[in-house]
């Protein structure tokens, strides 16, 4: 009998036909196994309960923000619970505090401290199916904490971890990891597995299909992370430790992520604090910053740009005008429509010459390079929003993605 954590997503159960149906899976997963089932608020109940409190207050208590968004959750698993007892299956729901998720008092990005799962463990030793809220638990403070968006992935992962289970089943709209973004390259093919540092580079760089977070925890503790299709019986993708084979095939995936903005400061001083107080400003504004250039510097100036979610562009420019100022640079440059294309692989760390393939590529679709940085496992280069499609086609063309590592079809 294996014990088996199975999440469930906003899109899984965004409606009470939709958790009958995922009802009838757990209740199969359950003949012979022991179940626990994560659940994601219904559908974009979250998104339509930020949406509620801004109409009340332009800057909410993070509190009370946090009592809100994890009512989202709870409504999920009650729900779940009954339509797995009318199907005549033993379940019981749970609170993410009931679960024992132990966090810091970060109210609304909260990290996970402790898990005490005996009351998950009562239950499933009395033959119940446990049913907890993704997304939340108990601060210190004794104070309901949200995760931060997208955190019940990270609940599924960390309650897995601490039971010991033997895969954590992550079910979603999607029928797992593909090698680019299906709707852009046709011939995209899911990949039957997929390294920790390969799927953190895809999150991150833009492929939703896990949270980042969530992927760091399970390669921490080593929890294999099953991504799956709730929609279809089919296996999805396994994310795993590494294993001999996967540094044959140079690029594993291509991703993209549109809705970028590239903001630069010109002929700032090069003088030590300058850095830290250019992005000590954007830190303040809460910005979130990715890629970030210097340049080298001339007769004592130099300049930097870095990108910013899209999202972020106006407020990003105004701190950077004070800033500015402050510094005596010359002024702020921007660019509200740029779009970072990467390729992703461990078989980078045996093969040499990627990175120039890659920019050969978009130099013969006459796409000019604006940015490029580089990691061990990825090369990313920050390019005209108009020209990411066609990128990420043509990366897809030239480096094979997916002969080697991925099923047919
Ligand atoms: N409901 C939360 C969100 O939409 C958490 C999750 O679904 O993972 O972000
Ligand atoms: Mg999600």
């Amino acid at each position: 009998m294996a014990l088996i954590v199975q999440k469930y997503g906003g899109s899984s159960v965004a409606d009470a036909e939709k958790i009958a149906n995922v009802a009838r899976r757990v209740a199969d997963s359950a003949a012979g196994n022991q179940v626990v089932v994560v659940v994601s608020a219904m559908g974009k109940t979250t998104d339509g309960l930020v949406d509620l409190a801004r109409q009340i207050t332009p800057s909410p208590d993070p509190r009370e923000m946090d009592m809100l968004l994890a009512t989202g959750e709870q409504i999920t698993t009650a729900l779940l619970a009954m339509a797995l007892q009318r199907l005549g299956a033993k379940a019981r729901s749970f609170t993410g505090p009931q679960a024992g998720l132990r966090t810091n008092s970060a109210h609304t990005t909260a990290r996970i401290t402790r898990i005490e799962p005996w009351r998950v463990r009562q239950a499933l030793d009395a033959g119940e199916v446990a049913v907890v809220a993704g997304f939340q638990g108990l601060s210190e403070e004794d104070e309901i904490a949200t995760l931060g968006r997208g955190g019940s992935d990270l609940t599924g992962v960390a309650l897995a971890a601490a039971l010991k289970a033997d895969v954590c089943e992550i079910y979603t709209d999607v029928d797992g990891v593909y090698t680019a973004d299906p709707n852009i390259v046709p011939d995209a093919k899911k990949l039957d597995r997929v390294s920790y540092d390969e799927m953190l580079e895809m999150a991150s760089l833009g492929a939703k299909v896990l949270q980042s977070r969530s992927v760091e925890f399970a390669k921490k503790w080593g929890v294999p992370v099953h991504v799956r299709s709730s929609f279809k019986r089919d296996a999805g993708t396994l994310v795993t430790r590494e294993e001999r084979g996967m540094e044959e095939v140079v690029v594993t995936g291509v991703t993209h992520e549109r809705n970028q903005a590239k903001i630069s400061i010109l002929r700032v001083p090069d003088r030590p604090g300058i850095a830290a107080t250019v992005f000590g400003a954007i830190a303040e504004a809460n910005i979130v910053v990715d890629m970030i250039v210097q340049n080298i510097s001339r007769d004592g100036y130099t300049d930097m740009s870095f990108t910013v979610p899209r999202a972020d562009f106006q407020r990003a420019v105004t701190a950077l005008q004070g800033v500015s100022a402050k510094v005596g640079a010359q002024g702020v440059l921007s660019d509200e429509r740029v779009a970072k294309v990467s390729i992703v692989g461990v078989g980078m760390r045996s093969h040499s010459g990627v990175a120039s393939r890659m920019f050969a590529t978009l130099a013969r679709e006459g796409i000019n390079i604006q940015m490029i940085s580089t990691s061990e496992i990825a090369v990313s280069c920050v390019i005209e929003d108009k020209y990411a499609e066609l990128a990420v086609r043509a990366l897809h063309d030239t480096f094979e993605v997916g002969r080697a590592r991925a099923s047919a079809g």
